[in-house]
C-alpha cells in the first residue's frame, strides 16, 4: 500500500479535444449509445476518438456483473436484468450511423447466461458488419466460465480481434480477480480464439506488486497462447473499498515493457504507459500490427 501518497505527475488527466471529438460527441446524442469512454470519463477519449482511425468502447449486457474482482468498480449482482434481446441489432445500428471506424464491443461477466452472452457479442458483430462492414470490431470478452464452444462461437462471427485481458501475472490472479476467473483459464480463452485464426489480444494492469519476471513469465505464456497484441496501463484504485496500489510505475518502465514485449518476446504490437487501456488508440494499434 502506499498510504496518503498522492498519484504522481503523469497521470494527471488530459481534457479531451480536437475537431474528431466534437464531431463525434455532436453525433452521438440521440443514437441512445453509450460509450464507455463518456461514462467512464476515460482520459483517453481525446486521443481515441481523434485517431486515425477513430475507437470508443461500447458496454453490452448491462452494467451489472455477476462476479466481483477486487479491481472493478462495476455493481454486482448475482442476477442481474435478463439482457435486452434488442440490443444487438440497435447497437449495431447506431454505431453505424455514428461512424466509428473502430469499436469495441465489451460486456460484465454474465455468468447467470447458458453462453456467457456469447451469441449476444455475436449477433452485435454480426449485425454490425451487415450495415457497415468497414467498421472494425473487437470484442473484449469475459472467460465465459473456459467454455471453449462459446469462445470459438463468437470468434467465428466476423469480428477482427478477439481481445480477453488476463489482467494480472499469475501469483496475483486469486488476490485480484474473482474467483471463478483464473490464469490457466483465461489462457486458454485466449488459445481457444486464436485457434479460429482470428488476431488476438491482452491486457495487463500494472503497479499491483509483481515482479520482473513474473510480468516476464506473464509475457510469454501469453505469447505462447498466440497472442498478437498486448497492452499494459497502470492499475488505479477506483474507491478506497478496492486493492491498494502497490506502486506507480514510471513511464520509463512501461518504454521498458513495451520494447521488451516486441523484440524479445515477439508480440506483434504493445502499447504501454500509464494511461494506457486494453481499448486505448486499438483501431491504429491493429492498423499497425496488422501491416507490420
Ligand atoms: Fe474509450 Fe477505451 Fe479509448 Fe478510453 S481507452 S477512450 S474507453 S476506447
Ligand atoms: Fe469487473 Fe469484469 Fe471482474 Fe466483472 S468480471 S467485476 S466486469 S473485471
Amino acid at each position: 500500500a502506499l498510504p496518503g501518497a498522492s498519484k504522481p505527475p503523469w497521470l494527471r488527466q488530459r481534457a479531451p479535444q480536437g475537431e474528431r471529438f466534437e464531431y463525434l460527441q455532436g453525433s452521438l446524442r440521440g443514437l441512445g449509445l453509450h460509450t464507455v469512454c463518456e461514462e467512464a470519463q476515460c482520459p483517453n477519449v481525446g486521443e481515441c476518438w481523434n485517431g486515425g482511425t477513430g475507437t470508443a468502447t461500447i458496454m453490452l449486457l448491462g452494467d451489472t456483473c455477476t462476479r466481483g474482482c477486487r479491481f472493478c468498480a462495476v455493481n454486482t449482482a448475482r442476477t442481474p436484468p435478463p439482457p435486452d434481446e434488442s440490443e444487438p441489432e440497435h447497437t449495431a445500428g447506431a454505431i453505424a450511423e455514428w461512424g466509428v471506424g473502430y469499436v469495441v464491443l465489451t460486456s460484465v461477466d454474465r455468468d447467470d447466461i447458458p453462453d456467457g452472452g456469447a451469441e449476444h457479442f455475436a449477433r452485435t458483430v454480426r449485425a454490425l458488419k451487415a450495415l457497415r462492414p468497414q467498421t472494425l470490431v473487437e470484442c473484449l470478452t469475459p472467460d465465459f466460465r473456459g467454455d471453449l464452444a462459446a469462445v470459438a462461437h463468437l470468434a467465428r462471427s466476423g469480428l477482427d480481434v478477439f481481445a480477453h485481458n488476463l489482467e494480472t501475472v499469475e501469483r496475483l490472479q486469486r488476490r485480484v480477480r474473482d474467483a471463478r476467473a483464473g490464469y490457466v483459464q483465461s489462457l486458454e480463452v485466449l488459445r481457444a480464439a486464436k485457434a479460429e485464426g482470428v488476431c488476438t489480444k491482452s491486457s495487463l494492469m500494472l503497479g499491483l506488486g509483481e515482479t520482473d519476471d513474473e510480468v516476464i513469465d506473464a509475457m510469454l505464456d501469453l505469447r505462447a497462447a498466440g497472442v498478437d497484441i498486448l497492452t499494459f496501463g497502470q492499475y488505479l484504485q477506483p474507491t478506497p473499498a478496492h486493492l491498494d496500489v502497490a506502486e506507480y510505475v514510471p513511464p520509463e518502465k512501461f518504454e521498458h515493457w513495451r520494447r521488451y514485449g516486441e523484440e524479445v518476446v515477439g508480440f506483434r504490437y504493445v502499447a504501454s504507459g500509464p494511461l494506457v487501456r486494453s481499448s486505448y488508440r486499438a483501431g491504429e494499434f491493429f492498423i499497425e500490427a496488422m501491416i507490420k
